[in-house]
């Protein structure tokens, strides 16, 4: 079976103006990179879709109040209470407003997201991957981190209203921590949701002691990391965590979230992620896969640094799709530190301890 690959013409609409370091063109740089590297593969098909969520579908996570907002100052009409709704991030840089015309760009989003999960879930795809995906950040009822709605969310429960799941996997492995889809399934014992992401960075949520709550509880894994994490890390936290967790909880699809933001050349953050390293998480995800025959949806969004983007995002998708690739890294790269592995070591023993009583596989 085929890799899905969900593209929509809109995409460049999810814009937040000259200046702000989320463009609408990153999108169209990827497919042109995208195209001129597997042109010729037929393990891809391109997946076009123009359709927008409904209110309906956005509900599943937002608040009525929120999406009636931010579908008026998408029109450009004057909100005197907008900061209660949207963080400064969010806007404009040179406007300071709401970017005119993202709404609907960003319910394209949520729609490419749940499309995903529906050509993955009745057999179409083995994996699809959307294009623009992964707006972590968005909470119900606030917009924050260049996220207005979140995807993440809203597929997650659109797979277990729509297709009676019980057991969904969120991977983020964006470099930041996913606090609004944190929030969403705190208390959700249905997704087990793993975030590895960097310490003491924007949101400064994702602690290794949030762990969920009531019936969620055990459910929630954050693994902080710290600066320079580096390939290594990723690789020892999938083989002493990610993996027996996930094999535990036997989920019934995948979903993974994150772009180009832990490449130690994307600048605003550190973790020292390598385009190999990109390789091997698509790969390790793929593999993780193999519990629910394959099952995945990825999406696929952040990145700062045009030369860096496109390479991390085609690195991730070969190896999720076993497509092997020659990528070459756009900067030199800086030597790891030894030390660095050692702290992280240390994480995930805590990470271990804290989860230990809901979780019987997990050695320390
Ligand atoms: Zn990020």
């Amino acid at each position: 079976m085929k890799v899905g690959i969900i593209q929509s013409k809109q995409l460049k609409n999810y814009d937040f103006g000259p200046g702000h370091p989320f463009r609408g063109d990153r999108f169209e740089n990827f497919f042109s990179f995208f195209n001129a590297k597997f042109s010729k593969s037929d393990r891809f098909e391109i997946f076009l879709n123009e359709k927008l969520a409904s209110n309906g579908d956005l509900e599943l996570w937002h608040t009525k109040d929120y999406i009636r907002v931010m579908k008026r100052a998408s029109s450009g009409a004057e909100v005197a209470d907008l900061f209660r709704y949207v963080s400064g991030d969010n806007l404009n840089p040179q406007t300071r407003r709401f970017p005119v015309g993202i709404e609907p760009a960003a319910r394209v989003i949520v729609k490419n997201s749940m499309l995903a999960c529906e050509l993955v879930l009745e057999g179409k795809f083995e994996k699809a991957v959307s294009i623009g995906g992964g707006l972590h950040h968005a909470k119900s009822g606030y917009g924050e981190g260049f996220c207005v709605y979140n995807d993440v969310v809203i597929c997650a429960r659109h797979a277990i209203r729509k297709y009676s799941l019980e057991r969904v996997l969120v991977l983020d492995t964006d470099a930041h921590a996913g606090n609004g889809t944190c929030e969403a399934f705190y208390s959700d014992p249905r997704v087990l949701f793993v975030d590895l992401h960097q310490e003491n960075i924007y949101p400064g949520t994702g602690y290794e002691n949030e762990i969920g709550e009531g019936k969620g509880k055990g459910f929630t894994v954050n693994v902080p990391l710290p600066p320079g994490a580096g390939d290594k890390a990723y690789e020892f936290i999938f083989n002493e965590l990610v993996f027996p967790l996930v094999e535990e909880f036997n989920p019934q699809l995948v979903i993974r979230n994150g772009g180009s933001d832990p490449h130690p050349s994307d600048e605003i953050t550190q973790l020292g992620l390598t385009l190999e390293g990109f390789k091997n998480i698509g790969k390790s995800v793929s593999e993780i896969s193999e519990i629910c025959d394959g099952k995945e949806v990825d999406l696929i969004c952040s990145g700062y640094k045009p030369e860096v983007l496109s390479r991390s995002w085609l690195a991730l998708i070969s190896g999720l799709a076993g497509v092997d690739i020659t990528l070459n890294e756009p900067f030199p790269l800086r030597t790891e530190k030894t030390q660095i592995l050692e702290e992280v070591q240390k994480i995930v023993k805590k990470v271990k301890r804290n989860l230990n009583p809901w979780w019987t596989g997990l050695n320390f």
